[in-house]
């Protein structure tokens, strides 16, 4: 196992919450290591990218990915140390008071306090049940849609009949030269208006059809065509395309957290009850964000930033226990105000 030097406070999860409390712990002059599971921060902003966020406080409409960006930005003003592509498996509280975090990789991450910004969890997109689409993953099989322009003048198969993959075919209608939509059954789970709307559109619509085949090109590496199995008639019908965009959910996988040995009282078996001073069962440890359940709970990115705070001047009175109880302020925050903007 790999130890690491401890901190102040650890944080695990870097989506708004984690990354808002990572700035907040530089203000309050803590050390601090953010440990996301991912290849990247952000959190669940990357389900929505070119979504237009209106309702952060005194920030005009953003879209999704800028405001990922600009929270990144914000969370390394103090330099944290941050950990990407780290799942933590279990946390303990050690004997001399410090928390312990491991990972599913074997290296352990030691701090005095410790925060838990986890949100939903982690989740993989469900794949294909009938044809194996791994090998075509690093090229053109998609889970998720970082840029509409990125399938311009493309031909698209979205493969879903959820909310979710009908609000993506009518994104992209308009933008690609051919949009197939392919469902197993033909009673779509989307909004009426949504479902309408791509109704009227010149998108090819296959209910009752199954991806039977996918179909390699020259090299071996991309997907060229679909063979389509309609599940009543068996008919079959082969689709050339250039990406496929699989739709069909999300499985999240159990949490440390939830592990029976680290006594934390849960809302429907995954939500941390807490305080809204983000405080759990369990001194020194607090939990921010979507995760944190309490009475008048906000799931949303202002709620997160405010469990942050919250949280953050916890772990600082946690920590330094003697000290003043002190008001910070950015605009009179001597480091912040000596820096160009
Ligand atoms: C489609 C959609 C649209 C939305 N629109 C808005 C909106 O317009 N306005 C708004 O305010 N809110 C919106 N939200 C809600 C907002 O995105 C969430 O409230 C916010 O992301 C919560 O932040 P979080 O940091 O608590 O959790 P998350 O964003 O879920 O981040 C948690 C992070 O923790 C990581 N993690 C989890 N477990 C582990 C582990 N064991 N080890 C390491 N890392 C781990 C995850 O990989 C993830 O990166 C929307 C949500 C969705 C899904």
């Amino acid at each position: 196992m790999t130890q690491t030097d401890s901190v102040d406070c650890t944080i695990i999860g870097g989506g708004p919450a984690g990354l808002y409390a990572a700035f907040y712990a530089g203000m309050r002059d803590l050390t601090v290591r953010i440990i996301e599971n991912k290849s990247s921060l952000g959190g669940k902003l990357h389900f929505y990218p070119e979504k237009t966020i209106w309702d952060i406080g005194g920030q005009t409409p953003i879209s999704g990915m800028k405001a990922m960006e600009q929270m990144i930005s914000q969370a390394k003003t103090f330099e944290p140390e941050i950990i990407l592509d780290q799942k933590i498996t279990e946390v303990n509280k050690l004997g001399d008071n410090r928390f312990e975090a491991l990972s599913s990789t074997g290296k352990a991450y030691f701090s005095k306090a410790l925060i838990i910004a986890t949100g939903g969890g982690i989740f993989n997109p469900k794949r294909l049940p009938n044809v194996d689409c791994t090998p075509y993953e690093h090229t053109n099989v998609h889970y998720t849609i970082k840029r509409t322009k990125d399938f311009k003048n493309k031909r698209v198969a979205i493969v879903g009949g959820g909310n979710s993959a009908i609000d993506w075919a009518n994104e992209l209608e308009g933008n690609v030269s051919d949009l197939y939509v392919i469902h197993r059954s033909d009673s779509f789970r989307a909004h009426e208006s949504q479902l309408r709307k791509l109704r009227e559109s010149k998108a090819t619509i296959y209910g009752h059809t199954v991806i039977s085949e996918l179909i390699p090109d020259i090299s071996g590496q991309r997907i060229h065509a679909l063979k389509l199995r309609h599940s009543k008639t068996d008919k079959e019908t082969v689709v050339p395309i250039d990406d496929v965009i699989i739709n069909i959910g999300f499985e999240t996988e159990d949490n440390f957290h939830q592990d029976k040995k680290m006594a934390l009282p849960l809302v429907d078996n995954y939500y941390i009850k807490g305080t809204s001073q983000a405080q759990t069962a369990v001194d020194g440890l607090y939990a921010i964000g979507d995760i944190l359940d309490y009475s008048g709970k906000v799931r949303l990115i202002s709620g997160a930033f405010n469990d942050g705070i919250n949280a953050v001047n916890q772990v600082r009175d946690y920590c330094y226990p003697k000290e003043e109880d002190k008001i910070v302020r950015s605009s009179l925050h001597e480091g912040l105000q000596q820096r160009e903007v």
